[in-house]
């Protein structure tokens, strides 16, 4: 596919009207797709439109979670068709790959380039919200989306250990010093509800308080914690299956957790 460096990057431009919140973590495996592609069907439900960029490298899995793991875009002349499911709008990475199965081992310019292919080379229209699953880490992703678009807005997702939150933290001040703003911390696999009322914090407790406090005081400026979702089989399975858990079950804790968050952030 022929990319258009000359191309702008829409949400990029003054007075774009599209909220862009990337959703980042320290490390993988922590539920930062699955918090993604929550996070925005609870948007849908209140009436905004939508994008998903999965721009995660290593573990493009936004397609599948929706349940459309092997649809490929369609092109029309030399704009890619993002894919709509769930009245959301949806491109990955994983698509713009020959096979999906294919490894990639993109260096940083490849990585550049298909990011904003992806922004700039896709058919959005009018977004209200556009969300983007970066790959964990301070990599070269996160160098891109800063470069690219300075507005986006951070959302970190951690587990509430001690590890996992302090390298989340670093991912928090990295985009700081690509000048974007940390809209809040998300802590996912809080506890385990037992029944009778007890919650089990498996992972201990803590992480993501300690990430917002310590980057509110670097900061200056209010870093809240946006919500704490608990370790959750169904959370899981609707992801396994593609139909997450804010669709498929609406009125279980987990959904009404995501959709405060994504109330707090639209
Ligand atoms: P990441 O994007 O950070 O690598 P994923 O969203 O892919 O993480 O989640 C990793 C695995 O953990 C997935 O199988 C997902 O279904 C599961 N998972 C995520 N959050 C929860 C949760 N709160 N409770 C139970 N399973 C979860």
């Amino acid at each position: 596919r022929g990319g258009r460096a000359d191309r702008e990057v829409p949400f990029a431009q003054p007075g774009s009207l599209t909220k862009v919140f990337a959703i980042a973590s320290g490390k993988g495996g922590v539920g930062k797709s699955t918090v993604t592609v929550n996070l925005a069907l609870a948007m849908v439900k209140r009436g905004l439109k939508v994008g998903i960029v999965d721009a995660d490298i290593y573990g493009h899995s936004i397609p599948d979670m929706l349940g459309v793991g092997d649809i490929r875009p369609t092109q029309v002349e030399d704009m890619i068709m993002p894919v709509p499911i769930k009245g959301l709008k949806v491109i990955s990475i994983g698509m713009l790959k020959p096979r999906k199965d294919q490894v990639v081992a993109w260096r940083g310019p490849m990585l550049d380039r298909a990011l904003v292919q992806m922004l700039s080379d896709v058919y959005w229209g009018d977004l209200d919200a556009l969300l983007l699953d970066l790959p964990p880490g301070t990599g070269d992703m996160a160098i891109s989306l800063g470069q690219h678009l300075p507005n986006a807005e951070i959302v970190v997702v951690t587990t509430p250990q001690p590890a996992a939150a302090d390298v989340a933290e670093r991912a928090g001040t990295m985009a700081s010093m690509m000048h974007q703003r940390v809209a809040g911390v998300i802590e996912n696999m809080s506890y385990l509800q037992v029944p009778g009322g007890e919650r089990m914090e498996i992972f201990g407790s803590g992480g993501a308080a300690k990430v917002a406090e310590t980057l509110s005081g670097r900061f200056g400026y209010d870093v809240p914690m946006l919500g704490q979702i608990p370790l959750d089989q169904k959370l899981r399975e609707g992801g396994d299956a593609g139909d997450p858990i804010v669709e498929s079950d609406p009125d279980s804790e987990s959904a009404k957790i995501l959709q405060g968050v994504a109330d707090q952030l639209s």
